[in-house]
């Protein structure tokens, strides 16, 4: 008995660490299960680049309900947005703001075609998302979130495998621009250190730093950033910010801070998932409407 004693131990660890993953079993299970999920249909049209606009035409969606255990905790037929129209020139900026919950990162969702619109359609150079080959379209498009998602191998790798070609000297470039590059060089093996479960832990901010360097280096025809720069000092941020406007892409952004998109070429305004205003900062602010209230409160907190 005593020999398998080791064995049991190693046992009991292994169904422990079972039990304290079981939650996110059952969130991958969810996702997995069809259900009555819409089935999305691969396009077969090669994506290259934009040439002259994003356009949102009157789209609407609701979540779709995925299983019996999600009933409770979503309202399957809540509208979570409603005709939105939206046209995005080539390499130009559009910011999203508004409260929480208002519908801004499905908007991106929608755009990266996690989820097709229930109505209206996006359409790139006035063909619809749909009949773009998904993953052309999506090595396309650069997202970095709040929630960054890295694999559990080398920093190297998870900076590198969304671009095509990228020498030492450029991943350092963009390690540099993302204010990655202290943290990395005190690493054992920098760019070679292994991070996840069977590496080194990184800090939140650790991580959005990887994920804005990525970024930087995929040169994406569409970035997305989703509060990506939450976790810098405001002057950290603005110098990541001009790291971003060299990049030659259409910019899809969605802040809470108004302070990093007053340079935008629109910024659209979501209340409940309607576009109640859309115009520069300028016209926003002479608008005296939402967006003057929001930018009003948000200099008096500042102050
Ligand atoms: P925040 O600023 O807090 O990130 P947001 O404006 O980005 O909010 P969304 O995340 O787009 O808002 O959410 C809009 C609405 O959709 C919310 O009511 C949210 O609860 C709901 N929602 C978000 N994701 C899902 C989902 N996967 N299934 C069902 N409902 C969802």
């Amino acid at each position: 008995l005593f020999r398998l004693l080791p064995q049991l131990s190693a046992l009991d660890t292994y169904r422990s660490r079972l039990a304290h993953r079981s939650a996110s079993v059952e969130i991958v299970q969810n996702f997995l299960r069809r259900d009555n999920k819409p089935f999305m249909v691969n396009g077969s049209l090669p994506y290259s680049r934009l040439e002259k606009e994003i356009r949102f035409n009157n789209v609407s969606f609701s979540y779709p309900k995925l299983s019996e255990t999600e009933k409770d905790s979503f309202d399957e037929s809540k509208p979570i947005l409603t005709e939105i129209n939206l046209s995005i020139p080539q390499g130009s900026t559009l910011a999203v703001v508004g409260t929480s919950g208002a519908g801004k990162s499905t908007l991106a969702d929608l755009l990266c075609r996690l989820y097709d619109p229930d109505r209206g359609t996006i359409t790139l150079d006035g063909e619809d998302l749909r009949n773009f080959d998904l993953s052309a379209l999506r090595s396309a498009i650069a997202v970095v979130s709040q929630d960054v998602f890295l694999f559990n191998k080398t920093i190297r790798y998870n900076l590198t495998y969304a671009s095509n070609y990228t020498t030492e000297t450029e991943i350092w470039e963009g390690v540099k621009q993302a204010y990655a590059e202290e943290f990395i060089t005190q690493l054992p093996e920098q760019l070679d250190t292994r991070i996840g479960d069977r590496g080194i832990r990184l800090s939140g901010g650790q991580r959005q730093r990887l994920a804005i360097a990525r970024a930087l280096l995929q040169k994406p025809d569409i970035l997305i950033l989703d509060e990506a720069t939450s976790a810098l000092d405001s002057l950290s941020e603005q110098q990541v910010q001009q790291a971003f406007n060299r990049l030659s892409c259409t910019r899809f952004i969605i802040a809470h801070r108004l302070s990093t998109i007053q340079n935008a070429d629109q910024i659209a305004v979501l209340k409940e998932g309607k576009i109640v205003e859309c115009g520069t900062h300028s016209q926003l602010i002479l608008k005296q409407g939402y967006y003057s209230h929001f930018y009003q409160e948000q200099t008096d907190t500042n102050q």
